[in-house]
């Protein structure tokens, strides 16, 4: 057999139809890491989970923080840092279902608060995490504001804060950045990990 003749036969079988039907391929349930179990030290206070947020509704259905598995192992990597400086991560949110999104929109649908969900949020990417510092003990430092204020004073490097204020927060954005995160700019308690536009918006259930 010539090599033509071989290479057209091969081709062929290429193109033939295989016994097995052809079927759209399963689903890929994309695997998120739980930083309960995957950043030890780091304590978790999902607001969402709870009325304590600015919708003052519940709207997670768990108390859990799912992030991409690059993302937690590199927020790993902050949490130790800050242990060695006697202090910790306290995370207010993570990973947020694109269906959580839609009902965030229902809630508040105003874009200066809520990402529209035919947009996505960051928190949809499973890269971005909402974070505090605390203290050995599991208190919160002083920070610029409180959690959600969607004022001025939220803005990184805001001069309404107090020194302590400014300098726990810069503390934070350090230990966030030597690990990929980088701070939004109008609030100081929200990081995205590197490259957290090119992930794909997810709606994995926050409940396992
Ligand atoms: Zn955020």
């Amino acid at each position: 057999m010539t090599r033509a003749a071989l290479a057209a036969l091969l081709a062929a079988g290429c193109a033939a139809p295989t016994s097995a039907p052809a079927s759209a391929p399963a689903p890929v349930r994309p695997a998120l890491t739980d930083v309960a179990r995957a950043v030890p030290g780091a304590r978790l206070d999902i607001r969402y989970a709870t009325k304590d947020n600015f919708t003052k509704t519940i709207v997670y259905p768990a108390a859990r923080c799912l992030l991409r598995p690059e993302a937690a192992a590199a927020l790993k990597g902050v949490q130790r840092d800050l242990a060695a400086k006697g202090l910790g991560l306290e995370l207010w949110d993570c990973y947020r279902p694109l269906s959580v999104q839609r009902r965030f929109w229902e809630l508040v649908p105003d874009p200066r608060y809520v990402a529209d969900p035919k947009k996505g949020s960051r928190h949809n990417r499973g890269a971005a995490v909402d974070a505090t510092l605390v203290d050995a003990s599991g208190n919160e430092l002083e920070m610029p504001t409180g959690y959600d204020d969607f004022s001025a004073a939220a803005h990184r490097g805001s001069a309404s804060a107090t020194p302590a204020a400014r300098f726990n927060a810069k503390t934070l954005e350090d230990a966030m950045a030597a690990h990929g995160f980088k701070g939004l700019p109008t609030e100081w308690w929200h990081f995205d990990y590197s490259g957290w536009e090119k992930f794909p918006l997810l709606d994995v259930p926050l409940t396992p």
